[in-house]
C-alpha cells in the first residue's frame, strides 16, 4: 500500500548525510570573478551586463562541456537563448556533467528532439490572451506579462516560445490596453505579474504598473511571479525593497527547483523581501537529472521554510517542445508527494500540479489517501499505511458510531 521513497523501515531514514549536505547554505562564491570589485559583483546590472551568453564564453568558463551541450549551446540562440549571471554559473558543478543546476541552464541538443504531441503554448496562453500581453484564464485572476526577458534561460521553459525572443515571436506588451482590461473587469481581484521576469524592470516602470493597478478599486491583490531572488539576488535591493511594500497586498513567487539554488545570497535576499512584510511562496517544475526524487525535494522545501518561503506548488513539466530530456514521470512525483506528506511540517509540503495540456488549467494530483466511500463510511489511510473508518451516511450525516482503526486483512 504505501509507496514512501524516503522513509526507510523502522522510520528510519536513508541519505541522511546526502541530504544534511543538501540543507547547507552557502555563498555562491567568485569563482572565476575574483578580480571583480564587491561593487560591482554585488551589482545586478553588471551582473546583468557580464552574462554568459556566447558559445565561446561558456566554452572559455565550462571546458567539461560536453558534445550534447555543445550541440544545444550552438542553436540555442534560434529557440531560446543562452543566458547565465555569473553569480548563477558559479554553482554548476564543473566537474559534474550531471550537475543539477547545469541542466537547467545549460542548453542541450535534446532541445531540437519535437514530438508530435509536444507543444510550443501548452497551456493556451495565446488563446486565452484578449490584449496583447494579458491572459485571462480563470474567472477572477489574469496573468500581466511585462516583459520577455529573463536574467537566465530555463532549459524546460513554458514560456520558451517567446522568452529571450530567440525564435522571433515580437512580445510587445501594451500597458495601457493590459491595465483598462483589468478596470473594465470587475470580476478580476487578482492580478499576476509575470513575464519574462517582472524584477528586470526598473524600480521606476515596476513602481508605474503597481500604482496604476493599485489604483483599480476592485483588484484585492497582486502578485509577483519571479526567479530573480534564485537567479540574481543582488537585484533584490533595500530600495526594490521599500518600494514594493507601498503596494500590499502584494505577494511574491518565486523559482526555485533544487536545493543548492538556496545559497546564503537568495537567503539574504528572501530575508528582505519577507521584512518587507511580503508573503512569499514557490514554485518548483519536477525536473529530470534535477530534483525528482525525495532526498532532493525534501531538503528543498524544509530550506524554503529557513528562507521564510511557503513551498507552494511543484509542477508537473509541461509538453513544451524539446523538453522530454528533463521532464519526470507523473509517477515519480507522486512518489515524492507521498514521502513529504505526513513525514515533514505541513508548511513544507507544496501542491502538486499538472496543468492541463493545451488550456486545461491547474489540475492538483496527490496520491489516494480515501481509500473508499459507501453508504456508512469514508475509508482512508495515513502517511504510515495504517487505514481508518471515519463514520458517515453516504448524504454526509453524521454516524452515531465511533470511529475505528481497521487492521489491513479486515479491510482487504
Ligand atoms: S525564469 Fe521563468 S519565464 Fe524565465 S526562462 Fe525561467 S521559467 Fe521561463
Amino acid at each position: 500500500m504505501q509507496n514512501n521513497t524516503f522513509a526507510g523501515q523502522n522510520g528510519e531514514y536513508p541519505d541522511s548525510t546526502r541530504f544534511q549536505a543538501l540543507k547547507e547554505f552557502h555563498s555562491a562564491g567568485r569563482g572565476f570573478w575574483t578580480d571583480v570589485s564587491e561593487a560591482n559583483w554585488t551589482d545586478w546590472r553588471w551582473q546583468l551586463k557580464n552574462r554568459i551568453a556566447s558559445l565561446e564564453q561558456l566554452q572559455r568558463l565550462l571546458p567539461t562541456l560536453t558534445p550534447e551541450e555543445y550541440a544545444g549551446t550552438l542553436l540555442a540562440n534560434k529557440k531560446l537563448a543562452l543566458s547565465i549571471p555569473p553569480y548563477f554559473f558559479n554553482l554548476i558543478d564543473a566537474a559534474d556533467e550531471n550537475c543539477p543546476i547545469r541542466w537547467q541552464v545549460v542548453p542541450r541538443g535534446q532541445e531540437t528532439h519535437a514530438a508530435p504531441w509536444e507543444m510550443s503554448d501548452p497551456c493556451g496562453e495565446d488563446t486565452h490572451s484578449p490584449v496583447p500581453g494579458l491572459v485571462h484564464r480563470y474567472p477572477d485572476r489574469v496573468l500581466f506579462l511585462v516583459t520577455d526577458r529573463c536574467a537566465a534561460y530555463c532549459r524546460y521553459c513554458t514560456r520558451s516560445r517567446m522568452v529571450s525572443n530567440a525564435s522571433g515571436y515580437d512580445f510587445h506588451p501594451e500597458f495601457d490596453r493590459q491595465i483598462e482590461y483589468v478596470r473594465r473587469h470587475a470580476e478580476i481581484r487578482d492580478v499576476l505579474l509575470s513575464g519574462g521576469d517582472p524584477l528586470l524592470l526598473s524600480d521606476e516602470k515596476l513602481e508605474f504598473l503597481l500604482e496604476r493597478l493599485r489604483a483599480i478599486p476592485h483588484l484585492e491583490f497582486l502578485r509577483i511571479g519571479t526567479r530573480i531572488p534564485v537567479f540574481l539576488p543582488q537585484r533584490v535591493t533595500p530600495g526594490l525593497c521599500a518600494m514594493l511594500k507601498q503596494y500590499h497586498p502584494l505577494f511574491v513567487s518565486i523559482h526555485s527547483n533544487h536545493p543548492r539554488e538556496l545559497t546564503t545570497e537568495v537567503r539574504e535576499a528572501l530575508g528582505r523581501l519577507a521584512d518587507a512584510g511580503i508573503p512569499l511562496g514557490n514554485q518548483s517544475v519536477l525536473l529530470r537529472h534535477v530534483n525528482d526524487d525525495a532526498v532532493t525535494m525534501r531538503a528543498h522545501a524544509q530550506k524554503l521554510l529557513m528562507c521564510r518561503v511557503k513551498p507552494y506548488y511543484i509542477y508537473q513539466c509541461d509538453l513544451i517542445t524539446g523538453s522530454a530530456h528533463l521532464r519526470a514521470s507523473v509517477r515519480k512525483g507522486l512518489a515524492i508527494m507521498e514521502s513529504l506528506r505526513g513525514h515533514t511540517s505541513g508548511y513544507a509540503v507544496p501542491q502538486y500540479v499538472i496543468d492541463a495540456p493545451g488550456g486545461g488549467g491547474k489540475v492538483p494530483v496527490n496520491p489516494e489517501y480515501v481509500l473508499s466511500r459507501n453508504n456508512d463510511r469514508v475509508v482512508i489511510r495515513n502517511f504510515e499505511g495504517r487505514i481508518f473508518e471515519y463514520p458517515e451516511a453516504a448524504d454526509g450525516t453524521p454516524l452515531g458510531r465511533p470511529p475505528r482503526e481497521i487492521e489491513e486483512p479486515e479491510f482487504v
